[in-house]
Parts: structure tokens; C-alpha cells; sequence
């Protein structure tokens, strides 16, 4: 089935139609939630500028399926008729089977369902999702049908084969699904029923004398009083407490007695559903018209979400949206927090070798297991991103190399190389908050890798000055291969690595 026809989700992996399940629909729940998706995509060869469509509808009638081209269109708009319509038709960029004369119109890229689009929206805020750093993840990942692996099976809806994690080794989709039906699976994550209902139950009719009444009776001060919160205002002793997470307001509450003091106001109770709180997956209430929102009983709220979460009580859609929420949105935002932090690419790009062919001559080779030919590259047709950085002739200070963690896993993302005398030279995507320091104290003669199926995990020196043992940058692992490369004289004169969107992939020097 071509690309074009089916709707596979990248965060939920459900695709529709659910083919071969012999599923009796009379008995599944409204599943018209998964008809309606967008997409990150690209349109022509080049990969550089992504854009995020408007919200499509999948027909099954229809022999292709497309979105409308902005985000803020849906495929209903009344007056966008007729509406014109982006056709997806893969992950990768145009073949060579694509005619010329079609590439500059092929659209290409993933698609995601509207309702597990707005999990990502809700799980960013208050910044809003960046297209071009979502992108440069999504095509540094490995895809199959139509879906980014991202280590994890969807919850049991792809087949996964477990190679070897302790080799760096994920596992690789399989079958486009396993035939098991996760019940879950079929309910809208965004938009649960049962969850709406029962925070509708629980209004109050809040007034002024009724916020004011939450402030709390006035403390007895004793003027002897060294707790330093005893000066801020109790606007700005609630606003702390807004912010921190429940566990330090229980420690703070022990700690002071001005902050335990404080009675925690209906607004201290809705901060625990803000992005990054206790309740952040909980976030329905948050999304009511202003005047529900005020009139919602927030602290009983509250204790209902905790009594239910003791007592492992959730709704389908819920427990969707807990799935897709821990599994890939979670850690997705997070990575694209790191990458926002990072460095452009540091080194020169005008180099061109075909790292197939195990470097030239005077170029020695490290390179990752899958990272060159694997479907993440060739048979995906993606860039692969090279850069070059000489280095002075003059002894090495250290090295400091750079890290991304990224669903669990820590890659190497480039190197900063400190020379006595000040210099400094600097290749791949560089974040000096993640650095960690390798001491060297001699010329930089060669380097020692571990390195994993996606990417180098953990690097060595060998420097002109002896050691007895390795000192490891990184995860190293034992059981990751090791390679190891050495100069045929001398110091390290360049070094050239290639990167997908953030991880080191391979790395040559000479
Ligand atoms: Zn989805």
C-alpha cells in the first residue's frame, strides 16, 4: 500500500485503515478521531524548509488523501473551497524513479494525528512547537512504514525484534503491526469524554470573599522571626509555590514556617496541572473557556486525580495519551529542548568523500555500525552532514566533547579542542553545557571510540604523552565495539566527521 493511502501516526502509531483485523466496528469505539491528521513535510529535493500542514481528513473512498497546505486550515473550512491539497507521498526525498519533471512537486515527509499533534502542543507550551528542530529529529531517525522508529514498540502495535542493547543495538520494526489489538489504542488521547465529564461535575461558584478566604489567617509574627520568606507578600509566597514541583512544596512547607502558613489557594491547585507539573498529562481543565475555568473546584480536582492515580483508575483515552505522552512526546520535547541549546554545525562542509570506501589513504575511519549504509540514509535518500576542522600544530590542552541524550541514550555531538597557547578548534554541533573534559597534555595523535548502531557513544586520547590506562568521555560500555585510530606520523593535522541532525556518525583524521 503506497504511502499516500494509509494514515500511520509518529506518535501513536495507529495507522488507518486497520487492515486485516476483521475488526467489528459496531463495537469499537468512535474512532474518527484517527481520520483527521497533519503533516511535517517538505515538497521538492531539498530537505531545508519543512512546514507543518493544516488538518486533513482520511476517506477511504478517496484514491489520495491530502492536506490542506497551512496549519491553521482544516480540511472543513467552508470558505477554502475548493481546498488545495498537499499529497504526502513518503519519508524520503524524490527517487530516481520520481520523473524531474515531478520532483519539484513531490511532498514528502510524516504524518501525525491532529489529536497526537495537539499532546505535542500541550507538552511544549508555552513555546510553541519548532518545525525545524521537530524536522531535523525526524529525519535523523531510522523509519519503517511510514513510521519513526523511536527504540520503543507503540506501546505493542509493531512488531520489535530486541537485538543487543547493551551493544548499542535497538531493535527494528518488523511487520507494519502485530495484529494485537490495544484497546486503548482506539480511543482519542486528546479529547477524553469521561475526564471533561468529570471535571464539568466539579464547579464551584467562586467569588472574591472566596479567594480572599483562601489567603489564610494571618500568621503571628514573632519579631525575632528569622524565616526570610517572612518579608514577601503572600501574592508572591503563593506565586513560589506555583512553581516549584509538589515534592519541594512539601519541602518547603516543612522547612518554613511562613510558607506552611500559606493556605494553598484553587491557583496553587491548578499549577498542578501546568506543563512540567505533577498533573501536566491532566491538562483538559486547562483548556475551558475562561469563566469554567475559574468556576472549576481545582484542589478537589486535585485529590480526585491522586486518589484516582493510587488507585490505577484511567479512562481508554487516558491511558492513550499516557502511552504516547511518556513514550515519545516526553522525551521528544526534551531532545528538542537540548537541540535549541546546541551550535550550528562548527567546520567546514566543503569536503566530499564517500566514506564507503573506508577514507583515502591518509584518512583513518571511525564510523558507526548503521550510520552510513543503513535505511536511515541510503535507502531513505537522506543528507548526511559533513564538516572539517585543521588543527594547529601545538599540544592539546583537552578535548571537550559535546552530548545529546536523546530517549534514554547519550550520543556524541562534537568536539571542542583546547591548544596551550589559547587556540581553539571546534567541529560538530557544540553545547558547552553538556561537555565533558578529557585532559591531554601532549600532540593529539589519534582517538579511541566506542560506538553504538546510531551513532559514537564514548571517546578516548591517545596522545604523544604515555598513559597506563584509557580515561572514557561518554557511556563507554565494555560491550559497545571499540575502534581506534591512530595518524601514520605525528599529530592529528585534520579532522572530518559526518553528522546526521545531531548525532556523530563518523569521523576521520589525518
Ligand atoms: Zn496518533
Amino acid at each position: 500500500m503506497a504511502e499516500e493511502h494509509k494514515v500511520a501516526c509518529g506518535f501513536c502509531g495507529f495507522v488507518t485503515p486497520r487492515s486485516g483485523l476483521g475488526l467489528d466496528i459496531s463495537s469499537s469505539p468512535d474512532i474518527s478521531w484517527t481520520h483527521h491528521y497533519r503533516a511535517v513535510y517538505c515538497t521538492g529535493p531539498n530537505d531545508s524548509e519543512p512546514r507543518l500542514s493544516g488538518v486533513g481528513c482520511y476517506t477511504s473512498s478517496s484514491a489520495q488523501n491530502g492536506v490542506p497546505l497551512k496549519p491553521h486550515q482544516r480540511f472543513d473550512d467552508v470558505d477554502l473551497n475548493p481546498l488545495p491539497l498537499v499529497v504526502i507521498r513518503d519519508v524520503s526525498p524524490p527517487g530516481p524513479e520520481i520523473p524531474d519533471t515531478e520532483k519539484e512537486t513531490y511532498s514528502w515527509g510524516f504524518k501525525f494525528h491532529d489529536a497526537c499533534w495537539s499532546l505535542l502542543v500541550q507538552a511544549s507550551a508555552p513555546r510553541s512547537v519548532d518545525i525545524k528542530l521537530l524536522w531535523r529529529i525526524l529525519l535523523s531517525v531510522p523509519c519503517a512504514y511510514g513510521v519513526p522508529n523511536w527504540g520503543h514498540t507503540y506501546g505493542g502495535l509493531y512488531y520489535g525484534t530486541r537485538k543487543d542493547p547493551t551493544r548499542g543495538e535497538h531493535f527494528a520494526l518488523l511487520g507494519l503491526n502485530s495484529h494485537l489489538i490495544v484497546p486503548s489504542t482506539f480511543s482519542d488521547p486528546f479529547k477524553v469524554p469521561e475526564l471533561d465529564a468529570m471535571i464539568a461535575k466539579l464547579r464551584i461558584d467562586r467569588d472574591e470573599s472566596q479567594d480572599a478566604d483562601s489567603r489564610g489567617i494571618p500568621l503571628h509574627r514573632d519579631s525575632k522571626s528569622n524565616d526570610s520568606f517572612a518579608i514577601l507578600p503572600f501574592e508572591l509566597k503563593e506565586m513560589l509555590l506555583t512553581y516549584l514541583n509538589s515534592e519541594d512544596v512539601a519541602h518547603l512547607r516543612l522547612a518554613s514556617r511562613e510558607m506552611a502558613a500559606v493556605s494553598l489557594s484553587q491557583h496553587f491547585f491548578q499549577s498542578r496541572f501546568w506543563p512540567g507539573q505533577e498533573f501536566e498529562v491532566a491538562f483538559d481543565g486547562l483548556h475551558l473557556t475562561p469563566s469554567d475555568k475559574r468556576k472549576t473546584d481545582w484542589k478537589h480536582l486535585y485529590h480526585e486525580m491522586k486518589k484516582r492515580r493510587n488507585g490505577n483508575m484511567v479512562f481508554l483515552g487516558e491511558r492513550n495519551r499516557q502511552r504516547i505522552w511518556k513514550q515519545t512526546i516526553k522525551p521528544l520535547v526534551a531532545a528538542m529542548d537540548r537541540l535549541s541549546e546546541m551550535s550550528e554545525l562548527k567546520g567546514s562542509s566543503e569536503w566530499k568523500l564517500d566514506l564507503e570506501l573506508e577514507g583515502e589513504a591518509d584518512w583513518k575511519l571511525i564510523k558507526s555500525q548503521r550510520s552510513i549504509n543503513n535505511e536511515s540514509s541510503n535507502e531513505l535518500r537522506r543528507r548526511v552532514l559533513r564538516a572539517e576542522v585543521e588543527l594547529p600544530p601545538a599540544i592539546v590542552e583537552a578535548v571537550y566533547i559535546s552530548f545529546m541524550s536523546f530517549f534514554g541514550t547519550r550520543h556524541i555531538t562534537g568536539l571542542r579542542i583546547s591548544f596551550y597557547g589559547g587556540e581553539e578548534a571546534e567541529i560538530g554541533y557544540i553545547s558547552t553545557r553538556s561537555e565533558e573534559k578529557l585532559r591531554a597534555g601532549g600532540f593529539l595523535e589519534g582517538l579511541h571510540a566506542a560506538v553504538a548502531e546510531y551513532g559514537i557513544r564514548a571517546f578516548a586520547l591517545r596522545t604523544s604523552q604515555l598513559s597506563e590506562f584509557l580515561e572514557w568521555a561518554g557511556d563507554f560500555d565494555d560491550a559497545l565495539p571499540q575502534m581506534s585510530v591512530k595518524t601514520n606520523k605525528g599529530p592529528i593535522r585534520k579532522i572530518r566527521a559526518a553528522f546526521d541532525g545531531f548525532r556523530m556518525q563518523a569521523l576521520l583524521i589525518t
